[in-house]
């Protein structure tokens, strides 16, 4: 089979790999989309994020869905020719996080595509994935795959959205509207939000917020000033998403959240400054949101159930062999939102 290997920055490779082997509990599927992440983004770009570096080379990719074509010994619930989306989370179900029901936090997560262990967790851009039947949620007829394949970002956005508490009747600001961004106003508005602005710096981007739920949208590289109107009165929203991961819509997300509001940090930024007085003052709740667990299979539900319409994010779909292409496509924010790769 093929797989999408990454070596190191821009030094991205098809390669032949074997299949592994069907263990008991283990289904084969034959992968059919797979979407390019932020952080596949990082590795090609930049080698890795943070202290996290590519140290031997590592097939990409978690946002995979396709077909299973064997079944392993004692596999039950699944059938050769189901179509499934495959959840990139293998908690151990074990350590003392897993036994909290906090899988996220797994401390032997084997979470596929990441080089933060040694050795590196292998990815899912490949044309066979062997994965535990538990993984797969099966995806009704009818549904796109590719539509499937995107169940992975949404439960991410889904678990933002556990995490900032009840969104019933809330104002929701939303800063950076990548496929993230994008998808925490999706994942608030199926929750009830009251209403829901978003911010980012491109017009092509704030486009797509719009065509995708949010009731107003503001660039705020040009028109700064009508988000800032929002601080008067102490504030106005009651939950910020933030998925840009800029000290700007941090610092300036606090200044138009209302007392007793709470922001859920989305983003990857580094380091940032932010004004420790107006949390003290307003009692803001700042919570960070990392990965999901459960909600994989409520996002597949979501999908199925036709309750959320994640297709129009999807702006590219490339063949496997022309991966390169792919990557540097969704890497312009100007042109895409989401790019798959098609095996
Ligand atoms: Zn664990």
């Amino acid at each position: 089979m093929k797989a999408v290997v990454i070596h190191a920055a821009k030094d991205l490779r098809i390669e032949e790999r074997d299949v592994e082997p069907v263990g008991p509990g283990q289904v084969e599927v034959a992968i059919e989309a797979g979407g390019i992440c932020g952080s596949d983004l990082h590795y090609y770009n930049h080698g890795g994020f943070g202290t996290v570096r590519i140290r031997e080379p590592m097939i990409l990719g978690h946002e995979v869905a396709g077909t299973i074509k064997a079944l392993g010994e004692g596999v039950s619930g699944l059938s050769v020719g189901d179509r499934v989306a495959v959840s990139p989370s293998r908690p151990c179900n074990d350590c003392e996080y897993c036994l909290k029901g906090q899988q996220n936090h797994c401390l032997n997560m084997r979470f596929y595509g990441s080089a933060m262990p040694m050795p590196h967790i292998q990815g899912a851009f490949r044309q066979r994935l062997v994965a535990q039947a538990w993984q797969c949620h099966r995806v009704e007829e009818g549904v796109s795959i590719h539509e499937a394949a995107m169940a992975e970002p949404f439960a991410v956005t889904l678990h933002a959205v556990a995490r900032a508490g009840a969104l019933t009747d809330k104002r929701v600001l939303v800063t950076g509207c990548g496929p993230i961004g994008a998808l925490a106003i999706i994942a608030a508005r199926a929750h009830g939000a009251r209403e829901i602005v978003a911010t980012d710096v491109m017009d092509a981007v704030l486009k797509r917020a719009l065509d995708i739920g949010a009731d107003r949208v503001i660039n705020v590289a040009d028109n700064a000033d009508q988000l800032s109107a929002y601080s008067a009165n102490k504030g106005y929203f009651d939950v910020q998403f933030e998925a840009s991961g800029n000290q700007s819509a941090v610092r300036s997300g606090l200044e138009v959240l209302r007392p007793r509001s709470t922001v859920v940090q989305l983003g990857l930024g580094g380091d940032v400054s932010i004004p420790q007085n107006m949390v003290v003052a307003k009692e803001i709740e700042m919570k960070g949101t990392f990965r999901f667990h459960e909600e994989f299979g409520l996002a597949v539900d979501f999908i199925n159930k036709g309750r959320v319409d994640l297709k129009p994010l999807l702006t590219g779909t490339f063949p496997l062999n022309e991966a390169v292409t792919a990557f540097e496509t969704a890497a312009d924010r100007t042109k895409s939102m989401k790019v798959q790769l098609a095996f």
